[in-house]
């Protein structure tokens, strides 16, 4: 390739090797054996990739030098459209020819229902036809804008080509033939020229399977490594029996019967603490899922064997809350709690420190304060950290040295977002889940309306107040607009505290610029079933717990991304009773706001709402920002969504590595550089953090 277009690669796709260039793999697959007309490319089909055959009427030239653009009109029997070119233009035009027939691929955009493409990649007829195109299959390569015009799917599937004449009998394959047959792998050779030469969409998906297997193996190898590692230097507490609290509290003083999810993880938390080894486990259950009991008993369990235990919470309210949960629980027991954050006065201040510096204090629950230089423990056993996804790394490595032993750690969270996912794999956590909610839970129904059913919806508010129940009215809360938001939030409660008046209508406010005392008085009205309507920002997102609420309107919802509309709506339905959640938006939506609000509407499983948000915010948003922190190159597989093929490489990578731990076996030295290659070495080892 010449010169200029080698550093073209280099510069817009990193690569410059003919090994980078190998692995540059198709991100998705299209059957091009499909030929759109002009007017079945509708809406809909917008970002998807399309093909469809055209004529070309017209050209037209706007802007000077680096403003040019180029556009091309084109018309079939049943329509026209236009193709437009910003980058390129001069290689392009000397393409295009007024009156000829070509076949153009893209993604269909639209202006006032027009059709157009900006940077599609076209062919004349003769040159689609003669395109080797056995399967119909076509894999599509990521670009960039700059490359698009020169280097499209196309010319990196000519490069491909070439390349793989030159390589493909020097293809070596690292996985030892023992492992390709247990797992049923085709060879690396046959994988490499599948994935980018598709013959089918099975053999696709075989290729990918290899290609993803090697993946998440090598990162599994380095995991595992390096938890034996670690396992063999730290050692955890011991917590051997099962004391007279967490007896007397099961037996006697369970408000409700646990559920079997519930008992479930007790029992994997209660194994890990009978090893000798330190726990570091990750607690994934849906929010109403009850983790706070499995907390609880874990916590009873850590005094009962004479540690003290502490619980974190993000935010002042739900340490409060926790703080009040637990007491009540506990309060026939011999056990003394007390809760420490950064708002805590004197008294309470210097009774928690004091108490916990003692030992006379067993369970401390707080906000990020207990992780400040002051607190120091007697005998700190166990932490559990509530709503990981607040909390930074960093914060908690600090907790780590809290003690000269590490104490067991059990992270509570609600969504499996993908940092998290991300720890499991690199950070080397096990992982428990609840996956069933209390009996009696009715399945909260929810609903998108437009600010036009503003009556409706109040209307309905009163129904359910009527009946007895309490509505939550959230505004959403930005950093950048904090000044309108609270405006908005303010002309909100305004206008419902008009529909809505006293003395037969009690409505409260609660927001970050209000006194923190002011604050926790609203909560605690609406709490007790004095208040009708909470009117509040996002900072009841976390945990609130008010079983009678039914109702939550969420304003502006498409300004919430989806994991924090699920958290917002896992406040209600709480109780046993029928509950809502009302979504309100404006009439005029992007196509990604409005494919949310859907999806909100279709499901209330987070797993699934976890994954579409993956899915929406696009493969780039994982690989950068997500990742970023990460220290993994994964091209093929996505650990969100393989979550089968991550659960086969753990099992494999255990067994090889339970006969070579070093892998120092000759037939295993392939393996040895794909531990290296996916578990970043030298990157930050997550494992030494939480
Ligand atoms: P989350 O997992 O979101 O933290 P919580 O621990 O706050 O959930 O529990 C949600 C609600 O369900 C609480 O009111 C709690 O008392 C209740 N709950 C928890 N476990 C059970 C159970 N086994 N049976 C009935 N209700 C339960
Ligand atoms: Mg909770």
């Amino acid at each position: 390739m010449g010169e200029v277009r080698a550093r073209l690669l280099e510069k817009e796709l990193g690569i410059r090797t003919a090994e980078d260039l190998l692995w540059h793999i198709p991100f998705r697959y299209i059957d091009r054996t499909k030929v759109y007309a002009i007017n079945e490319i509708t809406e809909e089909r917008e970002l998807s990739l399309v093909q469809f055959r055209a004529r070309v009427t017209g050209v037209s030239y706007a802007g000077e030098g680096r403003k040019k653009r180029f556009t091309a009109f084109v018309s079939d029997r049943t329509g026209s459209a236009e193709l437009v070119w910003f980058q390129g233009v001069k290689w392009i035009e000397k393409r295009i020819e007024v009156g000829r027939e070509y076949l153009i691929f893209g993604r269909p955009s639209f202006y006032r229902h027009e059709l157009s493409m900006v940077h599609p990649e076209i062919e004349t007829m003769e040159q689609a036809l003669s395109r080797r195109a056995e399967s119909g299959m076509q894999g599509i390569y990521s670009s960039t804008e700059k490359l698009s015009a020169t280097f499209g799917t196309k010319g990196l599937y000519q490069l491909q080509s070439t390349l793989w004449s030159l390589v493909k009998d020097s293809i070596r394959d690292y996985m030892p033939a023992s492992v390709r047959e247990k797992y049923g792998l085709m060879s690396l050779r046959d994988a490499l020229h599948d994935i980018h030469f598709p013959p089918s969409a099975e053999g696709v998906r075989q290729a990918q399977y290899r290609l993803k297997f090697d993946e998440l193996l090598g990162v599994q190898l380095g995991v595992q490594s390096r938890r034996t590692e670690r396992l063999q230097k730290m050692g955890g507490f011991l917590f051997p029996k099962v004391g007279e609290l967490f007896n007397e509290f099961y037996h006697h003083k369970l408000p409700f019967p646990l559920t079997g999810a519930q008992k479930r993880v007790i029992h994997e938390i209660r194994k890990d603490t009978v090893t000798g080894y330190q726990m570091n486990r990750l607690l994934q259950g849906d929010v109403g899922s009850g983790k706070t009991m499995v907390a609880l008993m874990s916590m009873l369990l850590a005094v009962d064997n004479g540690f003290q235990a502490c619980m974190m919470a993000p935010t002042e309210i739900l340490a409060r809350q926790h703080f009040a949960t637990l007491s009540r629980m506990l309060k026939e027991l011999p056990v003394k709690v007390a809760i420490l954050t950064g708002a805590s006065k004197a008294k309470e201040r210097r009774t928690a420190l004091e108490g916990i510096a003692s030992g006379e204090v067993q369970i401390l629950v707080g906000t990020h304060a207990l992780i400040e230089e002051k607190v120091q423990f007697d005998n700190l056993g166990f932490v559990v950290i509530d709503e990981q996804h607040r909390f930074g790394v960093e914060q908690r490595a600090r907790l780590w040295t809290k003690n000269a032993r590490p104490p067991h750690i059990l992270v509570m969270t609600a969504t499996p977002i993908p940092r998290t996912l991300a720890m499991t794999l690199y950070g080397d956590l096990d992982v428990s889940v609840i996956d069933e909610l209390p009996p009696g839970r009715q399945p909260i129904r929810t609903y998108h309306y437009t600010d036009a059913a503003r009556l409706k919806l109040f209307g309905f508010m009163r129904e359910q107040i009527k009946a007895g129940r309490q509505v939550y009215v959230v505004y959403p809360l930005i950093k950048e607009s904090e000044k309108m938001d609270y405006k908005n939030l303010m002309e909100g409660y305004e206008a419902i505290s008009r529909d809505f008046p006293l003395p037969e209508y009690i409505t409260e406010v609660c927001h970050g610029q209000i006194k923190p005392q002011d604050k926790e008085a609203s909560m605690d009205r609406f709490k007790r079933g004095e208040a009708h309507i909470l009117v509040a920002t996002s900072v009841i997102e976390v945990g609130v717990d008010v079983p009678n609420a039914t109702v939550m309107v969420i304003e502006s919802a498409e300004r919430f991304g989806l994991s924090q509309l699920h958290q917002l709506r896992g406040r209600v339905g709480r109780g046993g009773g029928q509950s809502y959640c009302i979504l309100m938006s404006g009439e005029k939506l992007s196509r990604e706001s409005r494919e949310r609000l859907r999806a909100m509407c279709e499901t209330t499983d987070g797993f699934r709402l976890a994954e579409l948000d993956l899915k929406l915010r696009g493969a780039g948003d994982i690989n950068g920002t997500q990742q970023s922190g990460m220290a993994f190159d994964l091209k093929v597989a996505n650990p969100t969504l393989d979550v089968q093929i991550l659960s086969r490489t753990k099992e494999a990578a255990e067994e090889i590595l339970q006969q070579d731990p070093n892998l120092t076996r000759p037939e295993n030295q392939g393996l040895r550089l794909l531990k290296s290659r996916y578990s970043g070495e030298s990157q930050i080892d997550f494992s030494r953090i939480s």
